[in-house]
């Protein structure tokens, strides 16, 4: 028998949608999309993004403290860690109910807790700019300053916003737990919201306050656990040059050389397209044979055929 592709799938906001309702709706789709993958003979492993989850956490954890003196504010890392379990469980529950509709019983679902080790000196830690919570007047920024020696930036006149550091993952703790699991033939979900960014020292590693891109941790964990392929779904059939101009051209199929070309020209949007097709890049020129597909939640299945979504390859 042919051996299975194992395939990582990195599951973008629209996967998720942005409140609890929301997000119980989405999972029921993306879960039909990723059971399509394994009905086609593919080995499936779920990393995810946590954008308006860990916002949500956030804030909701920080109105906790203002409204009770006796509870500190709650890390970020620890907000990380609440929306995996939170993620996590609507995923699993979603994906072995659309396993049992389709009559496989015999792919069991789990989250891992992820932590991911960061770079103390990564320079991101210099210049936080992934914005992050809700919106405040410049004297709530001032005050969040004050109190929990957050960063506040303004963000393009809507208000001030607290900013963290994105720095670059660096290892996946549980990378050995999620291994076994994985070649145990289990579905597993896994670095959930780019992963907990953990800082070493010696035997004990601190929660950061930061948060690392979904689609570099996801291409980390498709290095390690050897896939063959990297799909990062998202909420546009292909990346584009020229997106957004009426002369825009959308890619099907590109070498590691056109997409740093691309890159390069600045064709991607920072913070959305730029880090998938880095991400993309990366894992396609990791290893002879390793392809990475950028596409729509919907075309999972179309794209693994080779029908749609942009390729990027050796
Ligand atoms: P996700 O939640 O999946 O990470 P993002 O919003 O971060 O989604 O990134 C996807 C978005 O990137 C698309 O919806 C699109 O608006 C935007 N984008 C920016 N530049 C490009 C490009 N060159 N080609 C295609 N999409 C682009
Ligand atoms: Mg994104």
């Amino acid at each position: 028998m042919e051996k299975k592709k194992r395939i990582v799938i990195a599951l973008g906001g629209n996967a998720l949608g942005n409140t609890l309702p929301e997000q119980m709706a989405a999972v029921k789709i993306t879960a039909k999309a990723i059971v399509d993958l394994i009905e086609e003979g593919c080995e499936v492993v779920v990393a995810h993004g946590n954008g308006p989850q860990v916002g949500m956490i956030n804030n909701a954890m920080a109105a906790l403290s203002r409204e009770d003196a006796n509870q500190p504010n709650t890390p970020l890392s620890v907000c990380v860690a609440m929306s995996q379990a939170y993620i996590g469980y609507d995923l699993q529950n979603a994906l072995r109910e659309e396993l049992y509709n389709r009559e496989i019983y015999d792919i069991p679902v789990a989250t891992m807790i992820t932590q991911i080790r960061v770079d103390q000196e990564d320079p991101a830690f210099q210049s936080p700019s992934k914005p992050i919570g809700h919106f405040m007047t410049e004297e709530q920024a001032k005050m969040a300053e004050e109190k929990y020696g957050y960063i506040m930036k303004e963000d393009a006149g809507r208000g001030y916003r607290r900013v963290v550091a994105s720095p670059k993952p660096a290892e996946i703790i549980e990378i050995g737990a999620i291994r076994s699991l994985v070649d145990s033939g289990q579905l597993v979900i896994a670095c959930g919201g780019g992963g907990i960014p953990v800082t070493r020292q010696g035997n004990h590693l601190k929660g950061a306050s930061a948060v690392i891109d979904k689609d570099f941790a996801s291409c980390l964990l498709a290095k390690e656990l050897d896939a063959d392929f990297l799909i990062i779904l998202t909420a546009v059939e292909k990346a584009a040059i020229r997106f957004g101009k009426p002369d825009v051209k959308w890619l099907d199929d590109l070498t590691v050389e056109e997409a740093n070309t691309y890159i390069g020209e600045g064709h991607f949007a920072p913070g959305s397209m730029l880090p998938k097709v880095q991400a993309a890049v990366e894992f396609a020129s990791s290893k002879e044979g390793r392809t990475a597909l950028i596409t729509l939640l919907e075309k999972a299945k179309d794209g693994i055929l080779g029908k749609t979504g942009t390729r990027i390859h050796q």
